[in-house]
């Protein structure tokens, strides 16, 4: 065992834990990082590259990049009862995404009373000013533009639905230099000289008098860290794993996310895209319940790969390859209150499985009044194509260990009300009700609790 003891560790290099990071270090001098990055024997931080791709290895049929994740994990789950994703690369989850971010957000916040949701929300302001994002939300804004026919619709209220813009984790797509995306990469190599990262897995966490002991393992050895204070980054699955593990937890948990159900349209207006992963860049949202589609055009990478699944349209490349810009996908995403995933341990292994049969039925049901109401206004032309990821398939995990008295809860710092040493940064704090793209409050309030501890 090292008998360094360490201030602080942080666990996961995806975005909650990086932005942490990079508001951390702004007063502090080093940091120190567990995250496992297998294909990185020793990692060199300075020579660490990202392993960044564009879709994740479930939509490539590649499951073989994603198998440790559930092996160290000690996950189960049946691909016919559920549809999970995690990463264990460097960046976590968020190298396999084109971001967007939901402005339907404060109400989500209210367990944490209206003077922290006031805070989260000058953070995430401050993230979207310091990265100058695309888009606008509350005082923050720039002159993002899209095609004429899209602007013209924005904001124009139906009976049922609005359509708005996103906020893009991009630069201002009007802004003619090259678009900077906000990913784990360019992050990381801003703070790389102050961050020290240790190529471990998180498999256990003990109390030790004052302190905390964390086992950790990697491909070749086991090793264990003592450290007075542990932030967990680690994603909601991982980290409500790991809490329930130390809280000796036997119940089922509820797992909140946004069932999803991806459809592919022929736009009638082609839309703006010079992008490789292309966001969705319009949400169109109901206003009596809780429930979206997004706009995104096609790029050559996505039909690429619709074009290994769908083999038969390969020689058709040119013609989809010039109607890109005219071909949409949209994801209709259900409000967490249709969450159908549930984690529990059994023996050593921890089981996480769906129990609800109607969830596809209930996807499809809202993807038609989405359908209905992209055809009134002369968005698409009226034929489609579904394609459903599976249960869980939506890959945002959330509202497990939320403020509260109960066991499994935290207090307004995010701290584990059994152990306030520990903290929690991740999706699994904020229970997202009305937000459905959840990412960018998560780095908010991850952001904040850095200001909290850096002042310590
Ligand atoms: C294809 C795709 C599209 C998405 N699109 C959007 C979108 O448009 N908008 C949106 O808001 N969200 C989107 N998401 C979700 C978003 O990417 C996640 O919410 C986000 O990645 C969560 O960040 P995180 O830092 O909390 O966790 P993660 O990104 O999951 O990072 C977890 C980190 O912890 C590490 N880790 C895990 N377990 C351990 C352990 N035991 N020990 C040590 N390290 C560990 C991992 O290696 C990783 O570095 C998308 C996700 C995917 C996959």
């Amino acid at each position: 065992m090292s008998d360094k003891v360490f201030d602080i560790l942080i666990v996961g290099s995806g975005l909650s834990s990086l932005i942490f990071a990079e508001e951390y270090l702004k007063k502090k001098s080093k940091l120190h990082m567990i995250s496992p990055s297998f294909n990185n024997k020793n990692i060199n931080v300075s020579k660490l590259k990202v392993d960044y791709k564009t879709l994740p290895p479930q939509l490539k049929k590649n499951f073989n990049q994603i198998q440790d994740y559930f092996n160290f994990n000690k996950f189960n789950f049946d691909k016919n009862n559920c549809n999970l994703l995690g990463s264990l690369g460097f960046g976590g989850l968020s190298n396999y995404w084109g971001l967007q971010m939901d402005k339907d957000s404060d109400s989500d916040l209210d367990s944490y009373g209206n003077q922290i949701k006031k805070q989260i929300i000058k953070n995430f302001i401050e993230i979207l000013k310091e990265k100058s994002l695309s888009g606008s939300y509350k005082n923050y804004s720039n002159d993002f533009k899209m095609d004429k026919f899209y602007e013209k619709l924005l904001s124009k209220k139906d009976r049922n639905f609005i359509i708005n813009k996103s906020i893009l984790a991009l630069n201002n797509l009007n802004n003619k230099k090259k678009v900077n995306e906000l990913r784990p990469n360019l992050i990381f190599k801003k703070i790389k000289n102050k961050l020290v990262v240790h190529n471990y897995f998180l498999e256990k966490i003990e109390k030790k008098k004052n302190l905390l002991k964390l086992s950790c393992i990697n491909k070749n050895q086991s090793k264990f860290f003592l450290t007075k204070k542990l932030v967990l980054a680690g994603g909601t699955l991982s980290t409500t794993k790991l809490i329930m593990n130390y809280l000796n937890i036997k119940y089922e948990v509820p797992i909140k996310h946004h069932p999803r159900l991806m459809s592919v349209y022929l736009g009638r207006n082609k839309i703006l895209s010079n992008l490789k992963m292309t966001p969705g860049l319009l949400q169109i949202k109901n206003i009596k319940e809780n429930f979206s589609g997004d706009v995104r055009p096609a790029n050559e990478m996505i039909i690429d790969i619709s074009l290994k699944i769908y083999s038969i349209f390969k020689p058709f490349k040119g013609i989809l390859m010039f109607l890109k810009n005219y071909i949409f996908f949209s994801n209709t995403l259900l409000s967490s209150k249709y969450s159908n995933l549930f984690i529990k341990k059994e023996k050593n292994n921890f089981q996480i499985y769906s129990k609800q049969k109607n969830t596809l039925k209930i996807l499809k049901e809202k993807q038609k009044l989405i359908l209905s109401y992209l055809k009134k206004k002369g968005i698409i032309f009226p034929f489609y194509k579904n394609f459903f990821p599976g249960i869980g398939g939506d890959y945002h995990y959330f509202g497990t260990i939320l403020p509260g008295n109960s066991k499994l809860s935290v207090n307004k710092n995010c701290q584990l009300n059994n152990n306030k040493a520990i903290y929690i940064i991740d999706g699994s704090v904020i229970n997202f009700k009305k937000n459905l793209y959840p990412l960018g409050l998560v780095m908010a309030n991850a952001k904040r609790i850095a200001k909290i501890i850096k002042k310590k």
